[in-house]
């Protein structure tokens, strides 16, 4: 949905200026994430390869009650996946990915410099509540 200026300023608020998910402070670039995804329909393009037209498999879910502030990190990295299905992936990154795919990694980790944490992936609005009785629908 196209929030106008007021919605997107309470949407940053609802969890004090923080990304959802992360938790860092959002600066003057952020996200409004649809924590369901609304599939966007792709297109094939010759010039550009597959893209996005911009329409939703499922507009339904194209409200303000389904949109979380991002950081453009966390939204990107996201996409368009269930929350458990990305809690797996970043679980994935750490407990697979990391070490296989990383020399730096391997290296920091052999050199105890960096640690591991086997801690459940938790986003930053499981551990605190969101103050989005004021949003403007
Ligand atoms: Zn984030």
């Amino acid at each position: 949905m196209q929030l106008n200026k007021k919605q997107r300023a309470e949407l940053k608020m609802k969890y004090d200026g923080h990304c959802a998910y992360c938790g860092c402070e959002l600066g003057d670039k952020w996200h409004a994430d649809h924590i369901e995804a609304v599939d966007r329909v792709l297109a094939w393009c010759p010039k550009r390869g597959v893209k996005s037209t911009g329409e939703m498999h499922k507009p339904h879910l194209d409200t303000i009650e389904n949109l979380n502030p991002s950081c453009v990190p966390c939204n990107i990295n996201k996409h368009s996946m269930s929350l458990e299905s990305w809690r797996k992936s970043i679980e994935h990154y750490r407990d697979v990915q990391l070490l296989r795919d990383s020399t730096h990694a391997r290296h920091l980790h052999r050199f105890g410099l960096i640690e591991i944490k086997p801690d459940p992936v938790v986003f930053f609005f499981e551990k605190r509540g969101a103050s989005d009785q004021h949003l403007t629908r």
